[in-house]
């Protein structure tokens, strides 16, 4: 379902040269507070969150606002709530100089990469934070998280273009590309990492930003391409999966792509039976991409006869990228409408920054 929003634009901004910071806030712990009933954490409203940063107001930066109403915990995002994330975005792009997204850890990396993928040539950043303590709790890395966003949001390099012209996680003492981080911790408050691409800034005294690795984007009109297309899903390999569970999940009705979550470097049982089940759904019109279990390191089927075995079914690699990215960008593919193998195509190409393509 899609979320109704409550907004607060100062209409002001296009007369002054302060930056101008919209925040989207979606929900998530960052906004939470205690249901006295029942204890548990439910998300509350933008007000009190900013009733908690007072600090917010030392910046000298022009902020807007707008919320998901309800705000929601990230656990329930879908595409439709991307959508209107990107929308938002897409319709107040000209007026703000960056974005700062609030959101729930739980699902943020998810949102990141999707966000990377709708936004064809951004090119002004588009930050998301949260935190894994409320902002009302007094050690509460809310505060930290979101004061450091704004900034980064804000930042422009010496010739004046935005330092950061892409979607990024900023958590605790990194800034991380979305399409490539992961959450790593449940309760530690650096929860997310980058296993496979270096940071995009490191935050401490000052925030020191990795210029090499940051995308810089020749100014281009911003695109923006919502339909997602929910008909894909992971499939875990597991020691001891039987035939009839494999099949079963690869005649799952209206499935169009699976990200087959495999061992170590890309490996799968080679058992005929599994690879035969594998390479019947390929024929049937499946688009399976192959991507490690483990969250460092990437896929090379070439390297043991296990690996191979499914390329001749007709897996094809998802190199070193993240689960989160790989079913949101079949979710993007097969959401333009493209076939079983012009998907294959722009599987195997780098759209975003989310891909080291060997
Ligand atoms: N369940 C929360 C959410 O993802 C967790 C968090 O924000 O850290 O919305």
């Amino acid at each position: 379902m899609s979320a109704s929003w409550s907004n607060n634009l100062n209409l002001t901004t296009t007369m002054n040269n302060r930056p101008k910071i919209l925040i989207i806030y979606t929900g998530g712990t960052i906004g939470m507070i205690e249901n006295p009933e029942t204890h548990a954490l439910q998300p509350f409203d933008f007000s009190h969150l900013m009733d908690n940063v007072p600090k917010v107001k030392k910046l000298d930066y022009i902020i807007d606002n707008y919320q998901f109403e309800p705000p929601i915990d990230s656990s329930n995002m879908d595409p439709s709530h991307w959508r209107d994330i990107a929308l938002t975005i897409e319709q107040h792009y000209d007026r703000y100089d960056g974005f700062v997204v609030l959101h729930g850890t739980d699902t943020m990396a998810f949102t990141a990469s999707a966000l990377s993928f709708m936004l064809e040539n951004l090119c002004k950043p588009v930050i998301i934070t949260g935190s894994q303590l409320p902002i009302g709790e007094v050690r509460t890395d809310g505060e930290e998280n979101l004061i450091t966003a704004l900034q980064v949001a804000a930042a422009r390099d010496e010739r004046g273009r935005p330092r950061v012209q892409e979607v990024a996680i900023l958590f605790e003492n990194y800034l991380w590309r979305g399409n490539r981080a992961t959450k790593m911790s449940a309760d530690n408050f650096n929860a997310f990492k980058s296993f496979n691409y270096p940071e995009l800034a490191e935050i401490g005294l000052d925030i020191e930003y990795n210029t090499p690795y940051l995308r810089q984007m020749p100014p281009r009109p911003l695109k923006v391409c919502t339909d997602m297309d929910s008909n894909v899903m992971f499939l875990e390999l597991n020691p001891g999966m039987t035939k009839q569970t494999l099949d079963y999940l690869l005649h799952t009705p209206g499935i169009k792509g699976i990200v087959l979550k495999t061992y170590g470097a890309g490996n799968s049982p080679s058992h005929p039976w599994f690879i035969e089940c594998i390479r019947q759904a390929v024929e049937r019109g499946l688009v399976i991409v192959n991507v490690t279990q483990c969250v460092n390191g990437g896929v090379n089927c070439s390297l043991y006869e296990t690996g191979n075995s499914l390329t001749s079914a007709g897996v094809i690699s998802g190199f070193d990228m993240t689960s989160e990215a790989a079913i949101t960008k079949l979710m993007f593919l097969f959401g333009m409408g493209y076939s079983a193998s012009m998907v294959k195509k722009y599987m195997a190409s780098d759209l975003c920054g989310e891909v080291s393509i060997p």
